[in-house]
């Protein structure tokens, strides 16, 4: 299907990110502020209806595949049922979720069900104290139940991995093991600016090039695996014998911007074309006021013709500085 999203450098967005809150039961330290609890007021989130509509309108112009995300997507009672309503969507292709993990073991069967077909789940420590100083929360054994029990109802399952040097960049080694052991793959996300406590720093980045030498080193030899997907902002790599397979997504040291083919829809009804954008443009008091299906898509395709470059001119501009936007918010 040709595609009515395209922007000023010629990129077409196929996917659409919805967040479907900005609340979290975690507190991680590359994302919110540890006290943080300035949520949004419940009449400012769009309802599972509007999420559709813009869902369908969205589609038309060229959406093929859609993930949830939030803050936590799994706090938000019933998110199943809005997957189910987007599964009804004929042009979407694929759902998927990106979640924290605390709550996904009792909702992984009845997800898949409503039509979800894959999941990401977060995960940065296999240590429990860690866990808990990373994540303001106490619970690494209940993701690691959720990660099993989510492959086992036949969701497809990766693991998201933020490493923060000097916190768990020491664990690298494990999380390959785990993937080999698993048959799960582990990606491996740099840090981005885009945390809410203000602390990130260029040198608590970990790059792809250091995780990658240290899991060659610990665990085994590393080959680069080819994927069909040009847009798939993490690149692939299998360890030498075949078995066990690693991504990593160089947000900071080799940005993907250029092949970016994302759109997203935060959870107060904000099109945000890019990460870095701010505040996003207004689609909610559109639906709220009675405008047409023609008239938001005209609105939403002009939204599109002004992304931006992308965090790529950030860095070229030498702009770099915490919390240049808030992830949790935005959805990741
Ligand atoms: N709460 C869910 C979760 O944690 O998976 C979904 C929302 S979270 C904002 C989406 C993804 O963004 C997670 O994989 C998280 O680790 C990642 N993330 C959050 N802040 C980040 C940052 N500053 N840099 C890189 N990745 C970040
Ligand atoms: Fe919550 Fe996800 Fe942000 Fe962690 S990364 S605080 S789980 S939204």
């Amino acid at each position: 299907m040709t595609s009515n999203l395209v922007d000023s450098f010629g990129r077409v967005s196929r996917k659409l990110r919805i967040s479907v809150t900005d609340r979290c039961n975690m507190r991680c330290l590359y994302c919110m502020p540890q006290n943080f609890t300035d949520w949004l007021e419940q009449e400012n989130i769009l309802t599972y209806d509007e999420i559709h509509r813009l869902a369908s309108i969205f589609s038309k112009l060229g959406i093929e595949r859609i993930r949830i995300t939030g803050g936590e997507p799994l706090v938000r009672p019933r998110v199943e049922r809005l997957i189910s309503m987007l599964s009804s969507i004929s042009k979407i292709r694929t759902i998927s979720m990106t979640t924290n993990g605390l709550l996904l073991g009792e909702k992984a069967s009845i997800l898949k069900q409503a039509g979800l077909s894959s999941v990401n789940i977060s995960l940065d420590t296999f240590k429990e104290q860690k866990f808990e100083s990373m994540g303001g929360r106490r619970g690494k054994d209940k993701v690691l139940k959720a990660i099993i029990e989510a492959d086992a109802v036949g969701l497809k399952v990766k693991v998201n991995t933020v490493l923060v040097k000097g916190w768990n960049d020491d664990e690298a080694a494990d999380f390959a093991k785990f993937a080999r052991d698993t048959g799960i793959v582990v990606r491996f996300i740099e840090f981005m600016p885009l945390d809410g406590s203000g602390i990130w720093r260029s040198d608590l980045v970990v790059s792809k090039t250091e995780t990658l030498n240290r899991i060659s080193h610990e665990v085994g030899a590393l080959i680069p695996v080819s994927t069909d997907d040009a847009s798939e902002p993490a690149t692939l790599y299998s360890f030498i014998d075949g078995i066990g397979k690693v991504g990593f997504i160089s947000s900071m040291t080799k940005p993907f911007c250029s092949n970016c083919d994302r759109v997203r829809l935060s959870s107060d009804g904000k099109i945000l074309t890019c990460l870095y954008e701010e505040p996003g443009y207004d689609v909610k008091n559109m639906l709220r006021d009675g405008q047409s299906d023609e008239d938001i898509a005209k609105f939403i395709q002009k939204c599109m013709k002004k992304k931006p470059e992308g965090i790529i001119k950030l860095i070229k501009t030498n702009s770099l500085r915490p919390t240049l936007n808030y992830m949790h918010k935005i959805g990741g």
